[in-house]
């Protein structure tokens, strides 16, 4: 099961239709809570989505608006007893701040802090790079490992079945049978999160060929010098990150309290990424990963009711 749920879409003043900042991405077995502004324990509550649910967070930089829900969402994690880790991912120069978060938060769970200071990998499967904004701010991109899918067909005609499929995945070779000969390549999914910052390198390489992509865009194209004098992207540059990374899906977000209406920014970012979804996030929207990418070098081809898929890196099967 993998979706994001849009807990709020502000930036640094929320409305009446719109909370500060947050959002929760589940993955599997793992629930990412990215950037937890004021109210996000409420909203939560509103979206369905469970406190105990959380096992890790990340803070792309340490302003109030990406922030200051902290410790709210850590105190009520403690208030229902969650026993699992919880790591917390930051940027170091947040030190001060994200300690204080944490000192009036409830104790009692089991609180990992992982500060970062510049780009690389902060967990399996989950990088950050450097954004340019007017404090220390990170991106966050997770992937998942490609795998192959397997062909029922290709199985059944090698004989293959039951324990031998499983032998066959780990060990990539049973009874004669190569693991290439009854499967094909699939690539991992891949999600970037890439909030308050001007255009920058980092950004473009969270971006790169991702199904999913949130970013910011808090000003419209109209108010450009805004966008620059403050260090945030417009809707058309959002869309240009998105166009140009290759982006499959772009989820636009963190919208200044200027516009009540957002569909102009949407519009904007669309004119500029002719081949991506775009989507105006709005508060407790619920938005599926979009489907994996087949690869159009696959020599083997089935019908997609034909297929299993399985993976062969570290994250295990599906
Ligand atoms: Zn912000």
């Amino acid at each position: 099961m993998r979706e994001l749920v849009i807990l709020g879409t502000a930036s640094q003043v929320p409305t009446r239709t719109r909370n500060h900042n947050g959002y929760f991405l589940r993955w599997d077995g793992e629930g990412l809570l990215f950037d937890p502004g004021e109210g996000t324990q409420r909203q939560m509550i509103l979206a369905g989505v469970s406190a105990a649910r959380i096992t890790r967070i990340c803070l792309t930089h340490v302003h109030g608006d990406h922030c200051y829900g902290l410790p709210g969402v850590l105190s009520r994690m403690a208030l229902d007893g969650v026993g699992h880790p919880v790591h917390l991912h930051y940027p170091a120069t947040g030190e001060d701040v994200v300690r204080a978060l944490v000192s009036v938060s409830s104790p009692g769970i089991d609180l990992r802090l992982h500060p970062h200071g510049g780009s690389g990998s902060v967990a399996e499967g989950l990088e950050v790079r450097p954004l340019r904004h007017r404090i220390e701010t990170y991106g966050y991109r997770l992937t998942e490992p490609d795998g192959r899918t397997l062909l029922p067909d290709r199985l059944e005609a090698a004989g293959l079945r039951g324990p031998d499929v499983g032998r066959l995945l780990r060990e990539g070779f049973v009874a004669g049978v190569h693991l290439d000969e009854v499967s094909i390549p699939r690539q991992g999914q891949r999600f970037a999160f890439v909030m308050d910052t001007a255009p920058c390198d980092g950004a473009e390489e969270l971006a790169d060929g991702v199904e999913l992509l949130v970013a910011e865009s808090t000003f419209s194209d109209d108010d450009a010098a805004l966008a620059t004098q403050y260090r945030h992207l417009t809707a058309g540059q959002a869309g240009e990150l998105a166009g140009s990374a290759g982006a499959r899906t772009l989820v636009l977000t963190h919208f200044s309290s200027r516009y009540d209406d957002v569909a102009l920014l949407a519009a904007q970012a669309g004119s500029r990424a002719a081949q991506v979804r775009v989507l105006a996030a709005r508060d407790l929207q619920r938005v599926p990963l979009p489907e994996r990418r087949r690869r159009q070098d696959a020599a083997p081809q089935a019908g997609p009711a034909d297929r299993t898929h399985c993976q062969t890196g570290a994250r295990g099967t599906e």
